[in-house]
């Protein structure tokens, strides 16, 4: 049996990684305020058909849609900022408090093409803010995702960004770009064609050379805003500016759904080939209010996991293993039935403690230990035993020393942890 197209394994030799991503972004998550939440991975199609729109690939030919045994239509969440707006709404948090600030991590799917960096099943770190309109948020957001890849020791990253405008100004920009569109009719592929009339910003990041020369000399979102939309814009650009992060303003940014107004962002990074986005993000002021809630502003980001942590592979930057603290070899049965119980002891007292209990020879066991990289080894033969006594081998220095077996556990454990916190 093999996994199915698109999906994998993550194996313990990667998960490090994962894990150490893991953990930097909880901790500089949780330092800015926000509370983690986790939703299903099944929701009503509808949500997402809905939210992230109609005539995106996303909703038009990427997700997983069943009906259940009752014939409901279900969906496989292709990405959690609708689910997380559905939850907003259902549980009135906006009556808790007007601010309210999560992070979400998990798994997600969407049927694309597989590749490097692109999977049917991957995972997504979702950031979501409800209920500010300030655009230092926008900033802040950006500010956050630098500062995570900065913390990680990543380089060669840039952040894009556009603004989308808004209800107001955005149908007067749509309709100059219409006009162009129109003229470049014959030039443009069928998907471009199809959305025209529907959804025109999305042709802007269309990925077709063809359509890529023929829109070459489009109009560009922000030279249409409204001034609320253009204000908005420039403090964002300014605090990123005083923040010190590097970015660039990308027209023909326009992102894959629907939802979004205003600010919009992507972080791409050079090391992937073709999938060059690490993570993107932008506001979505009209979501809640859309999905059934009351007015209120929303903005998040998803950060691409599994195209982080290929990122990280790539520059090497994957945490050592474990080290194995303690090996004991147990010669015999009666050295095997102590030190069985003192395995466990010290186990639960945090020492990283293994042993083999297949029964080999010393010998065998003394290369697992080195293969193991176990930095002491407790000997445990039948001889010393009857004289209540175990050696404990350094392993890097060679030498050995006898313990009495009474006090052995909280020896070692007083050893072993002022090792551990002197190396
Ligand atoms: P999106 O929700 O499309 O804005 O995606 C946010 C981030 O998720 C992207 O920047 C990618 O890093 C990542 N991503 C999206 N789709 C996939 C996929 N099929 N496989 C792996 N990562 C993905």
């Amino acid at each position: 049996m093999q996994t199915i197209r698109g999906f994998r394994d993550i194996l313990p030799e990667q998960i490090r990684i994962w894990q150490k991503i893991e953990t930097e972004a909880t901790g500089l998550f949780k330092a800015f305020g926000f509370e983690e939440i986790r939703i299903p991975v099944i929701e009503k199609t509808e949500l997402f058909a809905r939210s992230i729109g109609e005539t995106t690939d996303i909703v038009e030919k990427e997700m997983y849609t069943f009906a259940d045994r009752k014939g409901d239509k279900l969906t496989l969440r292709p990405e959690a900022t609708a689910s997380i707006v559905r939850s907003y709404i259902q549980h009135k948090m906006y009556a808790v408090d007007p601010v309210r600030k999560f992070y979400c991590i998990g798994p997600m799917f969407r049927r694309e093409r597989p590749q490097k960096g692109r999977y049917r099943q991957f995972y997504q770190i979702d950031v979501e803010v409800f209920g500010v309109a300030s655009a230092y948020i926008d900033s802040q957001l950006i500010f956050l995702l630098n500062e995570l890849f900065r913390r990680l020791g990543l380089t060669g990253l840039s952040a894009h960004i556009n603004s989308l405008g808004c209800p107001e100004c955005r149908p007067g920009f749509q309709t100059t770009l219409l006009t162009l569109l129109e003229s470049k009719k014959d030039q443009l592929c069928g998907n471009c064609l199809r959305r025209m009339n529907k959804n025109p910003l999305r042709i802007l990041d269309c990925k077709s050379p063809e359509c890529k020369a023929a829109i070459s000399d489009a109009p560009a979102t922000i030279d249409h805003l409204c001034r609320e939309c253009s204000d908005h814009f420039k403090i964002v650009q300014s605090t990123l500016e005083k923040q010190g992060v590097d970015f660039k303003v990308d027209n023909t940014l326009v992102r894959g759904l629907d939802y979004y107004t205003r600010t919009a962002w992507e972080i791409l990074t050079t090391s992937l080939g073709a999938q060059s986005a690490v993570a993107g993000g932008g506001r979505y002021d009209g979501l809640v209010q859309e999905l059934g809630g009351p007015e209120t502003p929303g903005i998040g980001f998803a950060i691409g996991f599994d195209r982080l942590a290929e990122v990280m592979e790539q520059l090497e930057k994957a945490p050592d293993p474990d080290t194995v603290d303690l090996f004991i070899i147990a010669l015999g049965e009666a050295a095997m039935e102590k030190s069985y119980l003192w395995y466990s002891e010290l186990n639960q007292a945090g020492i990283r403690t293994e042993m083999d209990f297949r029964g080999k020879s010393m010998k065998a066991l003394m290369k697992r230990a080195d293969k193991l990289n176990a930095a002491q080894v407790l000997i445990v033969g039948e001889n010393e035993l009857e004289r209540n006594a175990v050696v404990l081998r350094d392993m890097g220095t060679k030498t050995q020393v006898s313990l009495a077996v009474d006090t052995l556990v909280e020896n070692l454990t007083r050893k072993m942890t002022q090792s551990n916190e002197t190396g």
